[in-house]
């Protein structure tokens, strides 16, 4: 196991990354990127061993195979426990690559039954090489994807999804860009997986693989992060946040031993799937926890302004405090419930989804419930250089005094500001509509795999064998 400096200084290896428009040199003393790659490196000061039988030696819990219920609930409480550590900020560094890992050893055994390949035991040897090195990894599944109405084949630039340029002697080259990939700047290992079922045609596109992120011809372009730079009043951000970035494939050479799935259409869409249950059951974990930070500002915002028995706050408090503890209940019901696949549990895919589409219709309600406790002062109260001047100071801090001292009512409404009228609120709005998989996405897995039998048996008894015979 690593110690984070160690992991720090790994990421100094050559790789291309790009922040508002200038090459980053070294993204661990990046001041801005910089912030997320320490936020990565707090894994490595938690405890998180354990003697895998598998590998013959103590690795990241993260890499346990979850072979049942308790397994599962074992990575939920780890994935809540890292996040509530990181101050309500996700860790992806090994959560997503994980989900990955697993989704590749389910499938990667169906393709080498129905293709004859060999990909399982290059998954199984990967696994190995990812395990014992305590790697993080970015997963990139989502293809930038130009016009959503037309397949991958379809597109009039074959790079809008990732797609095998070249197959060499020892190995593949591919091309092409995927969007949004998490922590990919400040990642050691980059797999990329199919984000969609492919037909025959889109065979090319067909494609899993995984390189390091310093692999030639592979770029990465940062998202701004205004949660920092355009608050400077931030309490959360400076300590933790988690960069996305533009992914860019440009002609990246892949050894064959990392080709995990090339031109087996048929099961692009399984391994889509079965990493998706397996990382929205990572999102449920993460967002319960991340939940916290809207349940204790609510809290003590209400505090500060004195009003937390009123009865509208009450109910401010009641509706953040479901929404956490329905993420939480349907990872347990989606541990409980799961579903075995060649010796691997996976989540319960419904209890996943249903509690993976709840957080992304009600999340807005979240920050409506803490911006109507704070009151108006999130949007308006003055900047950090304005609390800092003496001669404003007194003013600020006499004015802002409520049912707490001004000071304290200052240090809770900066975080109040942060999480229900910033920047910051604005990414989360995005994030938890389409982080984990869009809410479509979601719906879609629900309706189709839902059985309606039971119900459908129930109503057509109470109508009688026959209903339409009975109408007039
Ligand atoms: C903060 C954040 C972190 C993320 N991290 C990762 C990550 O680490 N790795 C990763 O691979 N991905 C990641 N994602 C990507 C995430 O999974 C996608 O954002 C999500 O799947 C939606 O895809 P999209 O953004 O391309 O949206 P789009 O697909 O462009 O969706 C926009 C709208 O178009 C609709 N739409 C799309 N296609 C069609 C169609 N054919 N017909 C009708 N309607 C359509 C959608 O339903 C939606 O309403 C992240 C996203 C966010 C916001």
């Amino acid at each position: 196991m690593r110690t984070p400096q160690q992991f720090l200084d790994s990421l100094d290896d050559g790789r291309e990354v790009y922040y508002r428009g200038r090459k980053v040199e070294n993204v661990a003393k990046h001041p801005v990127v910089g912030v997320a790659a320490r936020h990565a490196a707090k894994l490595f000061s938690f405890e998180r061993g354990f003697p895998s039988e598998e590998l013959g030696e103590e690795v990241s819990q993260y890499y346990r195979f979850p072979r049942g219920a308790a397994d599962l609930m074992a990575r939920h409480k780890l994935v809540y426990d890292t996040t509530m550590r990181c101050n309500g900020v996700f860790n992806i560094s090994q959560a997503i690559g994980s989900d990955a890992l697993f989704a590749l050893t389910a499938v990667s055994k169906k393709v080498d039954a129905a293709a004859g390949t060999d990909y399982s035991g290059r998954v199984r040897d990967y696994y190995r090489h990812v395990a014992t090195k305590d790697l993080t990894v970015a997963v990139a599944q989502t293809d930038v994807k130009g016009d959503r109405s037309k397949r991958p084949h379809e597109q009039p630039d074959r790079d809008a999804y990732l797609h095998v340029d070249e197959v060499t002697d020892d190995g593949i080259v591919v091309s092409g860009a995927k969007a949004h990939t998490t922590q990919g700047a400040v990642s050691e290992e980059v797999i990329a997986i199919p984000t969609r079922a492919m037909s025959e045609r889109d065979a090319d596109y067909a494609l899993a693989c995984a390189v390091p992120a310093n692999a030639r011809g592979l770029k990465f372009i940062v998202r701004p992060i205004d949660e920092l730079e355009g608050n400077s009043s931030n309490v959360l951000s400076g300590k933790d946040f988690e960069l996305e970035t533009l992914t860019i494939f440009d002609r990246v050479k892949v050894p064959r031993e990392r080709v995990f799935m090339l031109r087996e259409h048929a099961f692009a869409g399984a391994l889509a799937v079965t990493f998706a249950t397996y990382h929205r059951f990572t999102a449920v974990s993460y967002r319960a926890a991340t939940s916290n930070l809207f349940i204790g500002a609510t809290s003590l915002a209400a505090k500060a302004n004195g009003i937390q028995d009123a009865s509208h706050v009450r109910d401010n408090l009641q509706l953040v405090i479901m929404y956490k503890e329905l993420m939480r209940m349907s990872a347990i019901a989606a541990a409980q419930t799961y579903v075995e696949d060649g010796g691997l549990a996976i989540p319960n895919p419904l209890y996943t989804n249903i509690g993976k589409l709840y957080s992304n219709q009600n999340f807005g309600r979240v920050v409506d419930a803490l911006n109507d406790t704070a009151g108006g002062i999130v949007s308006t109260m003055p900047a950090q250089e304005d609390i800092d001047n003496p001669e404003e100071h007194g003013y600020i801090s006499k004015y802002m005094t409520a049912a707490t001292s001004g000071d304290e009512r200052i240090a809770v409404m900066k975080m109040a500001k942060e999480l229900a009228a910033s920047s910051f609120t604005g990414y989360l709005l995005s994030l938890m509509i389409h982080a984990e998989g869009s809410v479509q996405a979601s719906k879609l897995a629900l309706i189709r795999d839902y059985n309606l039998t039971e119900a459908e048996a129930l109503v057509n008894g109470v109508l009688g064998a026959k209903p339409a015979e009975k109408r007039p």
